[in-house]
C-alpha cells in the first residue's frame, strides 16, 4: 500500500486516531489491532490487509536472529556455506581434471589455470596493455610471445618437450645412469 498517509490521504490520522509520526506498536492493544470502525474504502482495504498480517512482537518477546544461506536449513552463520552461496558459479570446464588434481603442485595448478584462459602474461600481452616491452619471443626472435607460440610452435620450446619426453623415456629404461 505504500505510505498510509499517501493511501488514505491527509485525514488519515484524525480518521485512524493515530498521530502522524505514530509507529505500529501504537495502533495494537494486547494481542489485537486497536483501529476504529473504518469509514471508507481506503480504510476498509487497510483493516483487510491487516487481518491477513500477524501481529508484530510483543516487546517483551525475545528476538532471534536467523542466518539462511540459500536453501540451508542452517541456523548459525557458516562462512563455507556462505561462500558457496555467494561465489560466482560457470559451468565445469572439460579440462578441470588436467589442472587440479590430487598431489599436483600448487604453483603449477595455478599457471596451468592461468594457462588454460590464455591469460599468461607474456610479452605480447604486456605489449597490448601498453607497457614498453618487445613482443617478440626471447628464444626465437621470429614471432610474437604468445601462450601458443611460447608453449607449443617456438622452435626452442619443441626441442625443450622433445628433450624432456625422450630424457623421461630413457630414465625409465636406463634408471641408474
Ligand atoms: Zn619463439
Amino acid at each position: 500500500m505504500g505510505q498510509l498517509i499517501d493511501h488514505i490521504g491527509p485525514t488519515g490520522p484524525r480518521a485512524l486516531r493515530a498521530m502522524s509520526n505514530a509507529v505500529v506498536a501504537d495502533a495494537i492493544a494486547g494481542s489485537s489491532w486497536s483501529l476504529p470502525h473504518p469509514r471508507s474504502q481506503e480504510e476498509v482495504d487497510l483493516l483487510a490487509h491487516l487481518t491477513t498480517i500477524d501481529l508484530p512482537l510483543n516487546v517483551d518477546d525475545c528476538d532471534e536472529y536467523e542466518w539462511v544461506a540459500g536453501d540451508s536449513s542452517l541456523r548459525v552463520f557458516r562462512s563455507s556455506t556462505t561462500w558457496e552461496v555467494l561465489r560466482p558459479r560457470q559451468q565445469i570446464k572439460n579440462w578441470v581434471d588436467v589442472v587440479w588434481f590430487k598431489g599436483a603442485i600448487p604453483k603449477h595448478n595455478f599457471t596451468m589455470w592461468i594457462a588454460n584462459y590464455d591469460r599468461l602474461p607474456t610479452r605480447s600481452r604486456l605489449a597490448a596493455w601498453g607497457l614498453l616491452v618487445s613482443a617478440s619471443c626471447p628464444f626465437c626472435s621470429n614471432y610474437e610471445e604468445t601462450r601458443d607460440h611460447l608453449m607449443l610452435s617456438c622452435e626452442y620450446s619443441r626441442d625443450m618437450w622433445s628433450g624432456s619426453t625422450a630424457s623421461s623415456s630413457s630414465s625409465k629404461m636406463i634408471p641408474n645412469t
